[in-house]
């Protein structure tokens, strides 16, 4: 379901547009045929007009009504209405009524994001070709024929719009799977650095960052349980630590750094909730029962100062960090 909402929104943020400039394309269209028109042709002026006034009450509601699809409905209606007050003098009528409602229906049948919608819309451009019957086949009789005509290229319409529901369905597929590998750490499954930074970017023009604390945290003597236990012992310890990290956030950002370092943004509570989280995170992770030895980390924390860059903020963390370690690790030091 939430993969139909994002299909049909994406449609609409690209019908409105669309329909825009069909609308200006028809008004410029019939201005042009009654201007050129040659000189047996009788157009109804006052038909014209009227035409146009609608036209312009269409374009004038869009601005008002949130629901795009039916502006993009009668977008095309009035298309069609514009073409039969064009078409209403020749000898030909007929021939040009069905090559049009063939033509345009087909050529909408990509651009309603439901089939239904496709349907109600096809059936009213042939309502409105055939002044509000079946268009009569060119040469007079032939009604079954119309028919099927009809029925075939609505049928292909059917098909077509399924079609390319299909292949948008499979693009916006790809690309959230796409999304989930460019912002995912592979190993440990939690967002990655530069989703967290991109996260941490987002924050900061949320609200007021005058409290807001980074803590950078660093595995103590990880090189070893690699070398004591092996790389894959390694890989779990990183993905128990990682997992137990994130736990102690739920909203703010929360990130593998790189190799055995993470990091979480504190948008508020200042010092004193960044020492409580630091703190309950330092005890969870001595918990961590992985390889039979206590795991410990540091914590760098450092405090958001006003006007202050966010590179500052982790270079400041990370020095926080340092310190943490040559005062013998399995604690956290505040810059
Ligand atoms: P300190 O207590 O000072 O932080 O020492 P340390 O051994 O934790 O730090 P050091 O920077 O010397 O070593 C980090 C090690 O982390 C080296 C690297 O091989 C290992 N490492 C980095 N990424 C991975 C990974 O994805 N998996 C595993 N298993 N090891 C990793
Ligand atoms: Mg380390
Ligand atoms: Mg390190």
């Amino acid at each position: 379901m939430k993969i139909e909402d994002a299909r049909v929104n994406e449609f609409r943020m690209l019908i409105k547009p669309l329909s825009l400039g069909m609308q200006l394309g028809g008004i410029f269209l019939v201005v042009m045929a009654w201007l050129l028109a040659d000189d047996s042709y009788k157009y109804d002026t006052r038909q014209i007009f009227f035409l146009l006034a609608l036209t312009m009450i269409s374009i004038g509601a869009s601005w008002k009504i949130p629901f795009f699809s039916l502006f993009s409905i009668t977008t095309v209606w009035l298309i069609c209405l514009e073409f039969v007050l064009l078409a209403a003098p020749s000898v030909n009528r007929n021939y040009w009524m069905t090559a049009l409602s063939i033509g345009i229906s087909l050529a909408v049948a990509p651009v309603f994001s439901r089939i239904s919608e496709y349907i109600i819309v096809s059936a009213g451009i042939w309502l409105i070709f055939g002044r509000g019957s079946l268009i009569d086949a060119p040469l007079g009789g032939d009604t079954k024929w119309s028919w099927l005509l009809m029925s075939a290229v609505i049928l292909v319409g059917i098909f077509l719009n399924a079609l390319f529901a299909r292949i948008h369905r499979q693009s916006i597929l790809l690309r959230d799977k796409l999304v989930d590998l460019a912002f995912t750490d592979a190993l440990t499954g939690i967002d990655n650095r530069r989703k967290f930074l991109s996260d941490v970017d987002r924050v900061q023009g949320l609200r007021d960052m005058s409290s807001a604390c980074l803590l950078m945290i660093d595995i103590d003597n990880f090189k070893r349980i690699n070398d004591d236990f092996g790389h894959p012992m390694g890989d779990e310890v990183l993905q128990q630590v990682a997992q137990t990290i994130c736990r102690s956030v739920t909203d703010e950002p929360c990130g593998r750094l790189g190799g055995e370092e993470f990091g979480i943004f504190l948008t508020q509570g200042g010092e004193e909730r960044a020492i409580k989280v630091a703190d309950q995170l330092l005890l969870e992770i001595r918990k961590l029962n992985v390889i039979g030895r206590k795991i410990t980390a540091s914590v760098g924390i450092s405090k958001m100062n006003e006007k202050q860059s966010f590179s500052e903020l982790m270079k400041n963390a990370d020095e926080a960090l340092y310190i943490a370690k040559s005062l013998g690790k399995d604690r956290f030091a505040i810059f």
